[in-house]
């Protein structure tokens, strides 16, 4: 068994405690235990596990684990304090609003031989493993993936890190990326939207639109060219598999049970450093 603490009482951490609480019978998050949850507000207690200091988190001994579930300009510390006490970490996406940070974060799990996992949710979905199915073995000559949304609450940080699971998806289903350009609209009355010009390793451009504001609907529209076909709509996926953050757990779990091989390991570390350091160059070039 492994005690864990969530911090950040949000949507995302009330799903952890949940998830915790009844977990997929027979899967390996049977093995965390919640212990308690760290909230800036005085709560008390939540769905019967009580809140507990940050202080005590870190340095109680029957917690081995904390789900870090709170705004991402906050993971960076969050994940730091827990890394240092010698806990396994799983933080919610995306890990930190820096590249440099998270390659740092990273050095200091493997020192003190502990799980670092950031949560990708987004790669579970239905949608995602339908669209991913369909894009295999076609040669991409251009695409785009624009997402639309309402505005983010303050701390969620720059687009293209807010935005990083689109990024992923982009990533997954056709490698390794470079930005070429990028530009962010003036943002005014809670409206933003980021465009992002990309290569893939074969020079074939991609565009990603983050455009958030208001009303908007919350989707994604996708566009690839293919040398033999069109992609315009993400192709109907059967039923879900059950919930995806337990999904998520249930991974983690098994990394804390040594049950995912290192190479697979690598695989994850490699693409998500890779998209946080696309995320920057992405902000780099909008700010300048
Ligand atoms: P949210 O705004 O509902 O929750 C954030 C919570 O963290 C708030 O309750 C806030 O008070 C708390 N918090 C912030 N700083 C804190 C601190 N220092 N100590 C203790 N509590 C603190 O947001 P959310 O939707 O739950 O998102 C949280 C994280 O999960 C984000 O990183 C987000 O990117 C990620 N995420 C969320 C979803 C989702 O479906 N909601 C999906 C994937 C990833």
């Amino acid at each position: 068994m492994s005690g864990a603490v969530v911090v950040g009482l949000g949507i995302a951490g009330g799903v952890r405690i949940r998830d915790m609480l009844a977990p997929l019978a027979g899967s390996p998050a049977e093995k965390l235990q919640v212990r308690g949850f760290v909230s800036r507000r005085s709560v008390g207690t939540h769905q019967g596990v009580s809140q507990i200091s940050m202080e005590k988190a870190v340095s109680r001994e029957d917690i081995q684990a904390a789900f870090i579930c709170t705004e991402n300009v906050s993971h960076e510390d969050n994940i730091r304090a827990f890394l240092q006490a010698g806990k396994h970490v799983c933080v919610e996406y995306p890990m930190t609003m820096s590249y440099k940070t998270a390659v740092e974060l990273w050095d200091l799990a493997q020192e003190k031989g502990v799980v670092l996992h950031e949560e990708h949710i987004e790669l579970l979905t239905e949608d995602f493993k339908a669209l991913k199915k369909e894009v295999e073995g076609k040669s991409l000559q251009e695409g785009s993936l624009h997402f639309t949304g309402g505005p983010l609450k303050p701390g969620f940080g720059f687009p293209a890190f807010s935005g990083i699971s689109r990024l992923t998806w982009l990533v997954e289903l056709f490698g390794e990326l470079v930005v070429t350009a990028a530009a962010l609209e003036d943002t005014v009355s809670n409206y933003s939207k980021m465009t992002a010009k990309l290569l893939t390793r074969d020079n074939r451009p991609l565009t990603w639109i983050e455009e958030r504001g208001p009303g908007l609907p919350r989707g994604k529209k996708i566009n690839f060219q293919f040398a033999t076909c069109s992609l315009t709509q993400i192709p109907p996926s059967a039923g879900g598999t059950g919930g995806l953050f337990m999904q998520d757990m249930i991974h983690f779990s098994c990394k804390l049970l040594g049950q995912v091989g290192v190479e697979e390991l690598q695989r994850e570390k490699i693409r998500i450093l890779h998209c946080l350091e696309l995320a920057e160059k992405i902000q780099n070039i909008c700010q300048k």
